[in-house]
């Protein structure tokens, strides 16, 4: 296969960034020091909350939540098969488990409806909640106490139904906004409808760290929690060698929070520059009606471009298109894989090919074209031109 001419996906930095994290290496203070504080500064007056708690990936900020959330082994939360792994191997960590529910089938995100229909199930329990819970390695007495959403691609979730349903069965939400920085339903941020919520920082992220996550809520309780998880379970006035809970080493090093401190600073106009790239993307695939662009709903107020996922029509093999886009030098990536069927939850848990078959027709059909800020029109043009050929 020949070089790819164009990157999957690329962050976006100048010398601000550059000249961040040298300043930080001419310090001693390589973690702990005064960097993260103002990244989390930052990120807590833009989301508009109390607390914003930096650590070294999305996946650590998750299980944080889990934890916090008290999730211990056998409870259930309500979730989406649709997703990047990270979001049910959190549950997992604590040997709760992940009850799926298929998605929209339009935008990819949790069906609010059937998660309304399954919470109330699965608080009633025998009968009526098996028809939810995997073939093995749950139980129907267990009890359902969490709901843990993800903005799939930079859409948030329907949060009007699904807040609802979070009410009405008294579930913790969970808003995995790793891929959703800055997108907005009904005028209001991602990552602020649930208890918590998380954005990650990887480098084909919105924003980056290079690693690096941050979870955001207005619980004074559970960010102390958090805060002493993620410091290897040291809580307030605990020495260096005191630890109050079991936790772990999920801080964000001040090289990546300096990274992300700048970052911020340009967010706005990163995201502009993202809905340029994507606009150019509608525009020119335009002459290929076979291909399914991604839609946005009207609730989805700004949408935080975080891949440009489009669908190849029923009955076309995917991965040949895929193949024969990397032969052109154009690289593109099956998206989501779902997770219902990742070997080890098929050893653990019984599923099936079958079992959610929306997530599994856009697993079959999605496909992850180039994309980052810095791509230019010609780039996408020339992207779209090689799947034409490619179909
Ligand atoms: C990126 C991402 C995460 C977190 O990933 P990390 O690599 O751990 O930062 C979690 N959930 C979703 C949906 C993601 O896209």
């Amino acid at each position: 296969m020949p070089e790819h001419r164009i990157p999957m996906s690329s962050p976006d930095l100048t010398d601000a960034e550059r000249d961040a994290v040298l300043a930080v290496l001419h310090t001693p203070h390589l973690s702990l020091g005064p960097e993260y504080p103002r990244f989390e500064q930052a990120m807590a007056d833009y989301a508009g909350v109390k607390h914003a708690i930096s650590v070294n990936s999305g996946t650590a900020g998750l299980h944080l939540c889990v934890r916090a959330a008290g999730l211990t082994t056998g409870d259930l939360t309500l979730t989406t098969p649709f997703s990047f792994m990270a979001s049910s191997n959190v549950l997992l960590y604590e040997n709760a488990v992940p009850v799926f529910v298929d998605v929209d089938p339009v935008t990819g995100n949790i069906d609010p409806a059937l998660a309304a229909e399954a919470a109330r199930d699965l608080k009633t329990g025998g009968a009526a909640a098996r028809r939810w819970l995997p073939r093995r390695g749950a139980s129907d007495t267990a009890p359902l106490k969490a709901l843990l959403p993800v903005d799939v691609f930079g859409q948030p979730a329907e949060y009007d139904s699904l807040l609802e349903t979070a009410r009405a069965h008294d579930l913790t939400v969970i808003e995995d906004s790793c891929e959703a920085i800055g997108a907005t339903y009904k005028g209001k941020l991602a990552g602020t409808f649930g208890r918590y919520g998380v954005f990650a920082f990887y480098p084909n992220k919105q924003i980056t760290t290079a690693e690096g996550g941050i979870i955001v809520t207005d619980d004074d309780e559970a960010a102390t929690l958090m805060r002493a998880l993620r410091n290897q379970g040291r809580a307030p006035g605990d020495t260096w060698l005191q630890h109050t809970y079991l936790g772990y080493n999920y801080r964000l090093d001040e090289l990546s929070a300096a990274l992300g401190r700048v970052q911020m600073t340009r967010l706005d106009d990163l995201l502009a520059k993202r809905q340029r790239v994507a606009n150019w993307y509608a525009t020119h695939l335009e002459g290929l009606p076979e291909i399914e662009q991604p839609k946005i709903l009207p609730a989805t107020t700004k949408m935080s471009w975080f891949v440009y996922v489009v669908r190849v029509p029923a009955g076309v093999d995917r991965d040949a298109v895929i193949d024969r886009l990397g032969t052109r030098g154009i690289p593109a990536r099956p998206y989501f894989a779902p997770i219902h069927l990742q070997p080890f939850m098929v050893e653990r848990f019984g599923y099936q090919p079958g079992d959610f078959p929306i997530t599994e027709d856009l697993g079959a059909r999605g496909m992850a074209l180039p994309f980052s800020s810095i791509m230019t029109e010609d780039q996408v043009a020339d992207v779209c031109a090689a799947l034409g050929e490619s179909l």
